[in-house]
């Protein structure tokens, strides 16, 4: 088996990717290996309670590895790293794994081996099946990090895709120690005021278009410094706006710091899908949550909002 593993995560985390690769990091240590992580993106505030964040690199080469691990990663491109993995897949005697629940996508092009389950709640749920299958221990700190992956990933257990065995491993989890509280208390429950005032902002502006029946909004850079916020506020924004009951679609268009628009998409409805919307936008994910990123920036005009492309 290799020993130089490198474990990455996605570009923006989220709590599965962040989840999945701290407790396989974790548990390749515990069998002796010195696996490192990788991730493009700084660890958003509420995931620094998970184990090893702080061991999370941020640039690596990747010719130092043998065998990589991509982690929830939906796409090459979502990577980060996508010319040094396409590089790196042409290398003779390295291995890729790609361990996944997206839908089939490029990856699977250049992966040596695929552990993807479109079924799983989360990346989450495999990395604990696979744990389960290399009879690895998994104390209270990984059992809490890994129901991190399906709590955020299931939208605290409110989606469909939280399944019956998805609340059986999440049942196994708090057996063996996993923590609801410190998930929510991290997470979900942890709302600072500047935090409430941009939530405030982002449903005051809310908009159904009238013929599509999507529900979106829009914050920008200027929003977040006048309610004193940060990006990792806006956590959970588009899940609220989502819940209009009789909506087609919800989505939450934000400025980032590199100037470009981020798009977070929703769906309740069965006969949506929004991972194709994403996908006409360079982006990706699943049929009831997806996300796009393009270069440009939101303007106003009589209280009418546009997206400027750049
Ligand atoms: P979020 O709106 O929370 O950022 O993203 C929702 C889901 O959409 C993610 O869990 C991920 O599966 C997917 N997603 C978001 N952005 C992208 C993207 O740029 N590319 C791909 N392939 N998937 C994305
Ligand atoms: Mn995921």
């Amino acid at each position: 088996m290799a020993e130089k593993i490198l474990l990455i995560i996605h570009e923006t985390p989220d709590g599965d990717t962040l989840a999945a690769a701290t407790v396989l990091s974790k548990v390749l240590k515990k069998m002796g290996k010195s696996p490192a992580m990788v991730c493009k993106d700084l660890i958003p505030k509420p995931f620094l309670f998970l184990p090893e964040v702080s061991e999370i690199h941020h640039d690596l080469l990747f010719g130092d590895y043998d065998l990589l691990a991509v982690i929830d990663c939906g796409d090459i491109k979502r990577t980060g790293f996508a010319d040094r993995l396409k590089k790196f897949s042409k290398t003779k005697s390295k291995t890729i794994i790609n361990i996944d629940h997206h839908p089939k996508n490029d990856l699977h092009k250049i992966a040596h081996l695929n552990l993807v389950d479109y079924e799983a709640s989360s990346t989450s749920e495999i990395v604990y099946e696979l744990c389960q299958k290399m009879n690895a221990d998994l104390d209270k700190n990984l059992a809490t990090a890994l129901l991190t992956g399906i709590y955020t990933d299931t939208g605290g257990f409110k989606h469909s895709n939280t399944s019956d065995k998805t609340l059986r491993i999440a049942g196994e989890l708090l057996r063996s120690g996993g923590k609801i509280k410190t998930i929510t208390e991290n997470i979900s429950l942890n709302k600072t005021v500047p935090a409430l005032k941009l939530w405030g902002l982002a449903l005051k502006r809310m908009h159904r278009h009238p013929k599509l029946g999507i529900v979106s909004s829009v914050i920008t850079r200027e929003d977040l410094t006048n309610c004193g916020a940060t990006d990792d506020d806006l956590a959970g924004v588009v899940n609220l706006i989502n819940t209009v009951p009789d909506a087609k679609a919800a989505i939450l268009f934000h400025e980032t710091q590199d100037k470009k628009i981020r798009a977070s998409l929703r769906t309740e409805s069965d006969s949506v899908d929004v991972s194709r919307l994403a996908n006409i936008f360079g982006g990706g994910g699943h049929k009831r949550a997806a996300g796009f990123t393009i270069d440009g920036y939101l303007k106003t005009t009589d209280n009418v909002w546009q997206i400027v492309l750049n």
